[in-house]
């Protein structure tokens, strides 16, 4: 959203809701924190207007795990953060707080720093999911360790496993943004984003149809060392 759609819808949700403003001393000039207590469970959603993003603001939201000693892969992760950037809807990132690149199980204690919250040790199952959006937080995590392993399942003469990394980094990042946007958003309108949008099948469609444009397999952004 541009500055004045965001500025008008979130004066409009403050109006309607059960919804407070809260003013961070050290936020981002146009950006805006609300907390809504509509839901189950009050949380604290910020807002980033379009105008004040940027390939170095996502960047900056970027917390990568170092890799472990023994990993079989280089990633240029600012490679891929710039990459995403520059070919998704800047609406994708309006609610994101962090995003976290994890390899395994010691990744999840940044995530617990970051949060101070227990539940970040938990949230994702490391031996089951390449992603996750942690919808209290408006974070999502990209499970790097567990793409690498299936990409040597898939890969064949045709494609390499650092290929087939690179692209399920990507899309596991477009995957999970689109969850972001459309769960925690709670100033889009309901007419243009419905909520049978926001089912995994239509987020795995989403994600489906932007790597058939911007994915043909000869962009790569993990090499073998
Ligand atoms: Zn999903």
């Amino acid at each position: 959203m541009k500055k004045m759609e965001l500025d008008a819808a979130l004066n409009q949700f403050l109006k309607d809701e059960d919804a407070e403003e809260y003013f961070w001393p050290d936020q981002m000039a146009g950006n805006r924190t609300i907390f809504d207590y509509s839901d189950i469970v009050g949380k604290e959603i910020s807002f980033t207007p379009e105008e004040n993003m940027s390939a170095d603001w996502f960047w900056s939201k970027a917390h990568v795990q170092p890799a472990p000693a023994n990993n079989q892969y280089d990633i240029d992760f600012r490679g891929i953060c710039n990459f995403v950037f520059a070919h998704v809807e800047r609406e994708l990132f309006t609610t994101l707080d962090a995003i976290f690149f994890v390899f395994n199980e010691e990744g999840l204690d940044e995530v617990f720093d970051y949060t101070g919250d227990e539940y970040a040790l938990e949230c994702i199952d490391m031996d089951e999911h390449i992603g996750l959006m942690w919808y209290e937080k408006n974070i999502i995590i990209i499970n790097v360790g567990l793409i690498q392993a299936s990409s040597e399942e898939l890969a064949d003469e045709f494609s390499s496993a650092a290929s087939h990394a690179s692209d399920g980094i990507v899309m596991t990042i477009v995957h999970e943004l689109r969850h972001l946007m459309l769960e925690t958003n709670v100033l889009l309108p309901e007419e243009k984003y419905p909520d049978y949008e926001a089912t995994e099948a239509a987020v795995e469609e989403y994600t489906r149809q932007f790597a058939d444009r911007w994915l043909l397999g000869n962009i790569d952004f993990v090499s073998k060392v």
